[in-house]
């Protein structure tokens, strides 16, 4: 590089998206898998994230054909739903008047879940258009778009209120985004005391770097997943303190073994997810932390 005394320093202009978030965008835009769609049409709560907890394999005995592919349907969403239940807890105690921000809302179940459970405003945000469009819908049906709301925007970089927010969560969706700049983001919109939930998958640093299984999970989807550590060290930089810290990983396995024998939901990434947290190489994590 040669540093000359009047080089021209006009610098590029840089795009308010970047072409990674614009292709998580069209990603997002277009995605429409069964596992997605069909599990959420069940009772209007769209959940695109895992579930937790034994499953009830007696589903898979079903002998009508028809029948037998409901049931599986309805046990993997009992399980996504109850992962967002686990989530929703941990955000608490809220009050109505509270805000809570929803950071990569996909669909909206979150949001409406976390609203049900403390009747708080929920705020949602994805960089997919469609998303944000499709769960306004929902709320609308549902009646609480007063209090419920989902907007097109980056998650880290909302335009929202300084200190507005009670609690915040990234329900599988940090994977998308640099650990530093989302942390800052929420440790702005949350209020000295307030509450941040992330769950996510995160590789194991016991394991070394990333493993075969990872490196093929973030092909799939797009994204990069984070070692472990570097949530807690993001964390430590930004003002964001845990106060629980649960790994869900054994709890996750039910939900993945039912679900690759789910012909009709498959999305060829299963075997996968089996193997990467059956090789220790991969983690299912729940922090809780406080913005001090
Ligand atoms: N939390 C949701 C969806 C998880 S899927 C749920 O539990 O159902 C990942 C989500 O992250 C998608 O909605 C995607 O649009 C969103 N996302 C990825 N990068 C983002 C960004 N930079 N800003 C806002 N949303 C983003």
């Amino acid at each position: 590089m040669t540093i000359a005394p009047d080089a021209d320093t006009t610098s590029a202009p840089v795009p308010t998206q970047s072409t990674y978030q614009n292709r998580v965008a069209e990603y997002w835009n277009a995605e429409e898998n069964p596992v997605n769609l069909e599990l959420g049409k069940i009772d209007d709560l769209y959940h695109h994230h895992y579930g937790i907890g034994d499953a009830d394999r007696t589903v898979l005995d079903e002998p009508d054909p028809e029948r037998r592919r409901k049931r599986i349907t309805t046990e993997l969403h009992r399980l996504e739903h109850a992962q967002a239940e686990l989530l929703a807890d941990r955000l608490g105690p809220l009050s109505p008047a509270d805000r809570v921000f929803d950071a990569g809302c996909g669909r909206g179940g979150g949001s409406v879940v976390a609203h049900l459970r403390h009747g708080c405003h929920a705020d949602g945000v994805t960089i997919s258009a469609k998303q944000a469009a499709f769960a306004n819908e929902r709320a609308r049906e549902r009646g609480i778009d007063d209090h419920v709301r989902y907007h097109h925007r980056n998650m880290l970089d909302t335009g929202f209120e300084t200190g507005a927010y009670a609690a915040s969560w990234n329900n599988e969706s940090t994977m998308y985004v640099e650990l530093d700049l989302l942390f800052a983001e929420h440790a702005r919109l949350l209020r000295r005391g307030g509450r941040y939930v992330v769950i996510t998958g995160c590789y194991n640093d016991t394991y070394g770097r990333a493993s075969r299984e990872v490196s093929l999970i973030n092909a799939h989807y797009i994204c990069d997943i984070h070692p472990r550590s570097e949530y807690f060290r993001a964390m430590a930089r930004n003002r964001l303190v845990p106060a629980h810290v649960q790994d869900l990983t054994a709890e996750a396995i039910p939900y993945w073994e039912l679900r690759r024998q789910a012909d009709h939901l498959v999305t060829g990434i299963e075997d996968t997810f089996l193997t990467a947290y059956k090789n220790g190489s991969f983690q299912y994590l729940l922090i809780a932390a406080d913005r001090v």
